[in-house]
């Protein structure tokens, strides 16, 4: 064994994924008891696409991300209840979930609206799994599952596992049993494996989460680099991915702009939602951050008689620092808020629910997934080297009236524009 290996010991501590069941089904299950054995779907902000299913719908073979109207008339047939998104319930459901999981371990991890990794205290296994699934569920009315294992890696199997358990918890088995285990996870099944590194590692023969464990340690480090080798790690129960405690629910980032003269069209108001958007996401990369969620507020000018102040807010399904997708819930919340005749004074762009990107670095081999994130990584870099837009989006080439005037300055260089007095950014 290589010296540096014999540090690399499964830990002997444990930690628990505790991931809500259904999350924003269960949310309306809690006003709606009568639902709670009964098919129920939920849909994306603009009712596109399916991002919650119950089990009875899950059953019935309909896809997350399936867009609506493809299987609009299967649900209406299927006695199918179909709710638009209420991402304020959903948030608010979420906080009461993890303040009750905070109270029961010494350290926890809040990884999404509805995950959170938790210190299993020492000493302790399964039977105190199922004491934190009662008290949540109890107190909540949320159902969770809860993965025990060494590391964060097998606790996500572990708790996929525990879905289909009786009792909802599931610790990943030691030593000889835990090869059966991972033996019977598809190597897509692990957290971090796309579709692009599933085809890479199909070709040295290894197919399931057991293949991958058992992969030798240059070979991966050179095909996959660090993340997928550490990644490897995790499955032996090496922790390389430690718990983190962090405040993500209340971080924002947000980018305005009082426009040099209203705007008046619609076209207008998407670039400049799309530059705000821009501005917002290279910020984000920075911190090397993920947005949840982002808000358009459009506030009508005093030329005016009605002052407004109108906010849309949509959730981004999975968490992204894509330009590409924050510009396209940009421009559809923009579209969505304008009101003909309206005179638009100022827009902000606000990225909220923010969570680390380290974790989903791993997603890093799924071009297919996110190919956005790695092409505006890319455009931040040419940007920054060049001191000018190197690289932006079509929408925003060009004058263009609503920009202070010093911006139309083809010269003017990024680190400019971010501290031009219109332009605010604002960490809470
Ligand atoms: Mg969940």
């Amino acid at each position: 064994m290589d010296p540096s290996e014999a540090l690399l010991r499964p830990s002997e501590e444990l930690l628990a994924l505790c991931d809500c069941n259904n999350f924003f089904v269960s949310c309306e299950r809690l006003f709606r008891p009568d639902l709670a054995e009964r098919p129920v779907v939920v849909l994306s902000s603009n009712d596109g696409v399916v991002i919650s299913r119950s089990n009875e719908v899950k059953a019935m073979g309909v896809q997350m991300g399936e867009p609506y109207f493809k299987v609009a008339s299967l649900l209406a047939r299927r006695g199918v209840t179909v709710f638009s998104s209420n991402f304020g319930l959903y948030e608010d459901v979420s906080r009461r979930v993890m303040a009750v999981l905070q109270r029961l371990s010494p350290l926890s991890e809040t990884y999404s609206i509805d995950e959170a990794f938790l210190e299993v205290p020492s000493g302790e296994g399964e039977p105190w799994g199922r004491m934190v699934r009662e008290t949540v569920l109890r107190e909540t009315g949320i159902p969770l599952s809860v993965g025990i294992a060494p590391a964060k890696v097998q606790a996500k199997l572990a708790s996929e596992r525990a879905k289909r358990t009786a009792d909802g918890v599931l610790a990943a088995p030691r030593g000889r049993a835990l090869a059966d285990f991972l033996g019977a996870f598809p190597v897509r099944e692990v957290w971090g494996v796309g579709r692009q590194m599933e085809k890479g590692l199909k070709r040295y023969g290894i197919s399931t989460a057991l293949d991958l464990r058992n992969a030798r340690d240059d070979l991966v480090e050179r095909r996959f680099g660090i993340t997928g080798l550490r990644l490897v790690w995790e499955l032996r129960g090496v922790r390389c991915f430690p718990l983190e405690e962090r405040e993500t629910a209340r971080k924002s980032i947000q980018a305005s702009r009082t426009f040099s003269t209203p705007v008046r069209d619609v076209q207008s108001l998407c670039e400049a939602v799309t530059e705000f958007a821009v501005i917002a996401g290279r910020r984000l990369r920075a911190q090397g951050e993920l947005a949840g969620s982002l808000t358009v507020t459009l506030t009508s000018g005093r030329f005016r008689d009605a002052w407004c102040r109108r906010s849309d807010r949509r959730l981004v399904h999975p968490a992204t620092d894509s330009d590409l997708r924050l510009i396209r819930a940009a421009t559809e919340s923009a579209r969505c808020l304008y009101e003909d005749g309206a005179d638009y004074g100022k827009a902000e762009v606000t990225l909220s629910d923010l969570s680390s990107a380290r974790e989903k670095q791993l997603t890093l081999f799924e071009p297919s997934l996110d190919r956005g994130s790695t092409l505006s990584r890319v455009a931040d870099r040419l940007n920054a080297e060049t001191g000018r837009k190197f690289l932006q989006p079509a929408i925003l080439m060009g004058e263009k009236a609503w920009r202070p005037r010093k911006d139309m300055c083809s010269s003017v260089r990024l680190e400019e524009l971010e501290f031009l007095p219109m332009v605010g950014w604002q960490g809470e």
